[in-house]
């Protein structure tokens, strides 16, 4: 299980997230959707301590961090770090590394992997998102959608147990949207756990077991995609939803 209790973040002293809660069952998909600037890669960059909260508390696995505005020791910051992967919009691929070291790259540098070993997993991981093929390919030569398996073959490389992922196809046209949504299918389907910012909601009730609707940096709803798509007795998360359908 991965929680979240009370969290709050500010920047220069004003505060996008007004103390939020949630818990995000391992081994399933959580979909976080709201309006642009209601918190929402915000809140994905707190579970990964991109960002650091003022306040509140967050669980992943055996580490608990309690936020009290005091600087996170490193050792921590390593601990809740290593246990994420992180997947961007814009993709975010090293543009001189090839597919294959974008993949490695992680399990070098940090986890100190020896290179054939990492070369292997890596291989594995791009036969996963289909991208085995273009290996040797460069960034740029490829699609958003072929970029962004990439990127999630990267993310995946050090085993995470939470895949943290900031609106993964909002770059993409349809078409490439919906290799990478097949590809993020396929993990869920596999039982990686994932926090999912999006404005797809269709994506969302595809392939989340759990949707949280953010507004103006406070959790007004958390249910199954039908108790928020279909059936939910919040004004705002009925508004919100109807503005998407
Ligand atoms: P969303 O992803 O839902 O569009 P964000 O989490 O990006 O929302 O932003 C939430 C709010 O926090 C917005 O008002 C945004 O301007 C502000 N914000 C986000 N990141 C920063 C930052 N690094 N510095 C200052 N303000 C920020
Ligand atoms: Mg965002």
């Amino acid at each position: 299980m991965i929680g979240l209790q009370g969290i709050v973040k500010q920047f220069d002293g004003n505060t996008v997230l007004h103390g939020v809660d949630l818990a995000i069952p391992e081994g399933s998909v959580t979909s976080l959707i709201g309006p642009s600037g209601s918190g929402k890669s915000t809140l994905l960059r707190c579970v990964n301590l991109l960002e650091v909260p003022e306040r509140g508390a967050l669980q992943l696995g055996e580490v608990s961090v309690s936020f009290t505005g005091a600087r996170l020791p490193a050792e921590t910051l390593q601990q809740v770090r290593r246990q994420t992967g992180m997947v961007f919009q814009n993709f975010q691929l090293f543009p001189h590394r090839t597919a294959l070291e974008n993949v490695m790259e992680g399990l070098v540098t940090v986890q100190k992997w020896r290179r054939a070993q990492a070369r292997e997993r890596a291989m594995q991981l791009l036969e996963k998102v289909g991208m085995a093929a273009k290996a040797d390919a460069w960034p740029a030569t490829l699609s958003g959608g072929q970029q962004q398996r990439v990127a999630i073959a990267r993310a995946l490389a050090p085993s995470p147990r939470v895949l943290l992922c900031d609106e993964p196809t909002s770059a993409l046209d349809p078409t490439l949207a919906g290799e990478v949504v097949d590809v993020l299918r396929a993990l869920a389907a596999e039982g990686m756990t994932m926090l999912m910012a999006t404005h797809d909601l269709r994506l969302a009730a595809a392939i989340s077991q759990q949707v949280a609707f953010l507004e103006n940096g406070a959790l007004v709803e958390a249910g199954t995609p039908r108790q928020l798509f279909q059936a939910s007795t919040h004004p705002r998360t009925a508004a919100f939803v109807s503005t998407l359908a």
